[in-house]
């Protein structure tokens, strides 16, 4: 496929505009914290496929926890190298024997009917090999934190 440079925002646009429903319904509340308007060389739609699954396990995290509050941030920051875009969810976070195994494929905590175990191994496949970046994640005070670090598009290639 012919990787064409894309803004990062419009793959979280595409994410939102597709969740907004859904989310709204069950008052989840998202903020986005965007500095600037980093490009990257790849897929958009890719992009937003990861941005979905990662928001929709936080969805799927809240639901399950009851949580109260429901809220999810979204910052995209850059350095003349990178574009870091992280997701902070309000869920409560990820257990240290869950977090070692999400990226692998098949390993949910979900019943068999809600989750295939699959969303977070595609994810990885696709930042690392489709857009040469990386995907982490960590625990915050208050819940889970995805980062992903994609190289950024200077136009230089
Ligand atoms: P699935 O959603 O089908 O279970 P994923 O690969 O998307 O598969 O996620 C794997 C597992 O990672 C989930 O089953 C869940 O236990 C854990 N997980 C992912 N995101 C979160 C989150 N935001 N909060 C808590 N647990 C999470
Ligand atoms: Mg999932």
């Amino acid at each position: 496929k012919p990787k064409i440079p894309f803004p990062v925002i419009q793959s979280i646009d595409e994410a939102l505009q597709i969740l907004k429903k859904s989310f709204q319904k069950d008052y989840i509340d998202i903020n986005k914290y965007i500095n600037g308007n980093p490009y990257v060389l790849g897929i958009s739609n890719e992009l937003s496929q990861v941005i979905i699954n990662i928001l929709q396990n936080a969805k799927d995290a809240f639901l399950q926890h009851d949580c109260k509050e429901k809220k999810i941030k979204i910052k995209v920051e850059e350095d003349s190298n990178n574009v870091y875009i992280i997701i902070e969810d309000s869920a409560g976070g990820i257990d240290n024997s869950v977090i070692e195994r999400i990226f692998e494929p098949y390993f949910t905590t979900k019943h068999a009917s809600k989750g295939t175990g699959l969303g977070l191994f595609m994810s990885k496949l696709i930042i690392e090999k489709s857009f040469e970046g990386t995907i982490e994640v960590s625990n915050t005070e208050e819940g889970a934190c995805f980062t992903i670090i994609l190289p950024l598009y200077t136009g230089s290639t």
